[in-house]
């Protein structure tokens, strides 16, 4: 089946997604450093006297051996880097792993190769088990993301008449693509209702942490402390600009919204 021109290769990867296949199989979406995402065929893992199947987990960051097949790479071998057992053992955590696994599914196209993405998601997966403020750290993750896949937000100029950004109350534009200053923004408000982009009031307080965030590393920006209204306000903000760019829904943000709301109750 494998065909007789069979080749090997090895290579680092992190599981994004798996779907089961046939009786024991199952078909996992990677990401590599050298080739992007790639779909490999893991073949028996779910049989209880598996081998790979600990080595092939959601987010567990492996060596594969793989050998080249027409459809799917198979798996031959898979050996675990980094199991990121903190995130596992809470539910947030976890759930926090999954959006950021699906943002890295969804924005990215089988076999581009973005090493520093790579780079980005593997750091995020350790410090996901560690953070104290693990809004904060979606909120890097996203803008980070963006950066890297080519829908960076404009932060620090006009997206419409490229003016410099004043530390003002400005508007904020998923589809133009960032921050409108007043003059342009207010324009936008009042013909919403057209087929021109919307734009929705951007606060000071917000844009100053959007920009922080975009631009230093994660040591620094973890030490920044938010209000939870302005957590939420961020939150609205980016999770419009990722829906607009995705022109869909994510699933993960669903799930964890309603396991922020289980922890909420049960008084975690
Ligand atoms: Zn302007």
């Amino acid at each position: 089946m494998n065909g007789r021109r069979e080749r090997l290769y090895r290579t680092e990867a992190i599981v994004l997604r798996r779907r089961d296949q046939g009786e024991a199989d199952r078909v996992l979406t990677v990401f590599t450093p050298g080739m992007g995402k790639q779909q490999l065929l893991a073949k028996g893992v779910r049989k209880i006297t598996s081998r790979k199947a600990g080595h092939v987990e959601l987010f567990t960051h492996s060596q594969f051996l793989v050998a080249k097949a027409r459809t799917w790479g198979i798996v031959t071998q898979a050996e675990t880097i980094h199991a990121f057992r903190p995130l596992r053992e809470d539910l947030l955590r976890t759930s926090y792993a999954y959006y950021a696994a699906e943002l890295v599914d969804r924005f990215t196209q089988e076999g581009d190769e973005n090493r520093q993405l790579f780079e980005l998601l593997l750091a995020t997966l350790g410090w996901l088990g560690e953070a104290r403020d693990l809004r904060l750290l979606a909120r890097f993750f996203e803008l980070r993301l963006l950066a890297l896949v080519g829908y960076r937000p404009q932060l620090f100029q006009c997206v419409r008449c490229q003016a410099d950004i004043e530390p003002v109350d400005n508007f904020w534009s998923p589809a133009a693509g960032g921050v409108l200053c007043p003059r342009c923004g207010e324009g936008l408000v009042e013909q919403s209702g057209n087929d021109r982009p919307s734009a929705e009031p951007l606060p000071l307080n917000a844009l100053k942490v959007l920009r922080f965030l975009q631009t230093r590393d994660w040591e620094t920006c973890s030490r920044l402390r938010l209000s939870p209204g302005l957590h939420f306000q961020l939150e609205t903000l980016l999770q419009r600009y990722i829906v607009y760019q995705l022109e869909r829904s994510l699933k993960s943000v669903g799930f964890l919204r309603t396991v922020r709301r289980l922890l909420s109750s049960s008084g975690q």
